[in-house]
């Protein structure tokens, strides 16, 4: 299964950068075009993490929407679905300038202050 990879991926970058210290919650973007479900991703993670170390650790998963430019007359357009199509011109000649995230953005670790 597609989101279960992706979590095997992410639980990977956690425990190396995590580096043994604990791991308070993991936040990753993804963008609109990975065609993943949040919640999704979310099962699998409690799937893949259960009894190793970042278990209970949540995810917090951030939608990146896709965006392409056209290459015609420059406009950005929203894509809700994987249709490359600019909404001004019509034009099917785009660049996609957002929406093909798939991001560790960023661990919260515990700091032992003793
Ligand atoms: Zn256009």
């Amino acid at each position: 299964m597609h989101e279960v990879s992706i979590c095997t991926a992410i639980a990977k970058i956690a425990h190396k950068v995590a580096a043994g210290r604990p791991v308070e919650r993991v936040r990753v973007d993804v963008g609109h075009l990975r065609q993943v479900v949040p919640d999704t991703l979310r099962h699998s993670w409690e799937m893949v993490v259960f009894g190793t170390p970042l278990d209970g650790v949540p995810l917090e998963v951030r939608e990146v929407p896709a965006v392409v430019e056209c290459r015609r007359c420059r406009s950005l357009t929203r894509l809700d679905d994987p249709i490359f199509r600019c909404a001004a011109c019509g034009s099917n000649e785009t660049d996609v300038i957002s929406g093909n995230e798939l991001f560790v953005t960023s661990l919260d670790l515990t700091v032992d202050a003793s």
